[in-house]
């Protein structure tokens, strides 16, 4: 059977041209669209007539051209029916949480996963809305069942995680969330097109695009991936969380994000490669490697199955120098001495980042819960980036792990 390429269901999709012909499509920033026939505002203002439905773009916060096509290049990614691109990743899942979530509802949640999204479920969703979650080892399948109340209207977890590089059982978790009537919301931004998670049964895909997809650390953006029922249902204008809390994408900002689509195949295949490349050499040097690249990684064989060929294992490594003073050696001399990367958060860019997650990206769980997470203060998260020559860049990484012996 043929794989899906994701890739290809981009570039399947009808080309937009800019408003004289333009090979880009045009910047549309009007905020408010004319509607020709009066009599049809009620129904496009109920999202009932869409812009393909013959109704109108109305206000940028419905529905904007640019936007609007950038949505349907990322929903063919993600193989979704729909999606809605929002002002940050963050944004995106807390929307999609508030969507599925009632006062009272329950969430099971993995308990390795971005700091931000810990703190969005663990502080202030309960806190202000009454949503409580329960985190488990979303590698421990009996662990994810038994966490289920009837209230659980969401299983999260992220494909990838952040920061260890555990790959999700998505077939398994999806037939739990189904059988007891939740959603599998899926985070994808560790491995965009390297796995399309609603092949393998998630229900809500949502991606910080301001990691891989922007690839230049200069756009702060997200998105939400799902069927057309739910993506209009979050789009409602008494009731929907993406209408009423306003997340909104800028078209600048889309337009930039839709050139940048085009090599985003061509860069995670760059990435993966050059990150398989130092995962071998960390791991020769007999570090605490984690890439789940390496067949030593307990979920290689999980992420073959799941991942869509042609881009490789991913841009991320963590590798456990386990303290912080060792971790902040290693950076540093990588930095200063080496000019092999930055101290930085995020990932995805052109050049290689990295930073000790427990003291950063990670920083918002207490002591006890980055235990049981996995996550040492030694642990350092490398985005591999895609500039200067592979051979210095192993180079350099060699010489740093010398200098921390
Ligand atoms: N999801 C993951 C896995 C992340 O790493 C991050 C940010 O680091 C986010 C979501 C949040 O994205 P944003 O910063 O675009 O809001």
């Amino acid at each position: 059977m043929k794989r899906f390429d994701p890739m290809e269901a981009m570039a399947s999709i009808r080309h937009e041209f800019g408003e004289h012909g333009g090979v880009n499509m045009s910047i549309e920033a009007s905020t408010t669209f004319t509607v020709m026939q009066a009599m049809t505002m009620p129904e496009i203002f109920h999202g009932l007539r869409g812009p393909d439905e013959g109704g109108c773009y109305l206000y940028g916060r419905h529905y904007n051209p640019t936007v609007y096509a950038l949505a349907h290049q990322l929903a063919a990614m993600e193989a979704t029916e729909n999606a809605y691109c929002t002002a940050s990743g963050i944004s995106a899942i807390a929307a999609t949480i508030f969507q599925l979530c009632r006062t009272g509802d329950h969430v099971v949640a993995s308990k390795t996963i971005y700091g931000g999204s810990y703190a969005l479920l663990h502080n202030f969703l309960p806190e202000r809305s009454g949503e409580k979650t329960t985190f488990v080892d979303a590698g421990n399948l009996d662990e994810v069942e038994r966490a289920f109340t009837p209230r659980t209207r969401v299983l999260y977890v992220e494909t990838v995680a952040n920061p260890t590089l555990e790959v999700a059982d998505l077939p398994s978790l999806a037939r739990i969330a189904h059988q007891h009537g939740a959603a599998l919301v899926v985070d994808n931004t560790f491995s965009p097109l390297m796995v399309t998670p609603s092949l393998h049964g998630a229900d809500v895909v949502v991606h910080s695009l301001t990691k891989f997809v922007s690839g230049s650390s200069d756009i702060i953006a997200g998105v939400v991936c799902g069927s057309r029922e739910f993506i209009s249902s979050m789009m409602d204008v008494t009731s929907g969380a993406l209408m009423l809390l306003g997340p909104t994408m800028d078209p600048r900002v889309a337009f930039e994000l839709s050139t940048r689509l085009p090599h985003l195949g061509v860069r995670v295949a760059e990435h993966s490669r050059r990150a398989l490349a130092m995962a071998e050499l960390l791991e020769r040097a007999g570090l605490a490697v984690h890439y789940p690249g390496l067949a030593s990684h307990p979920h290689h064989e999980r992420l073959r199955a799941l991942m869509n060929p042609g881009f490789g294992w991913g841009g991320l490594i963590a590798v456990d120098l386990k303290t912080l003073e060792r971790a902040n050696r290693f950076m540093e001399h990588l930095q200063l001495n080496e000019k092999f990367g930055f101290i930085a958060v995020s990932l995805g860019f052109t050049d290689t980042l990295m930073s000790a997650s427990a003291s950063s990206t990670s920083s918002e769980m207490s002591e006890e819960d980055l235990a049981h997470a996995g996550i040492s203060p030694g642990l350092v998260r490398i985005s591999v980036g895609i500039t200067g020559a592979l051979e210095q860049r192993l180079a350099q990484l060699e010489n740093a792990v010398r200098a921390i012996r």
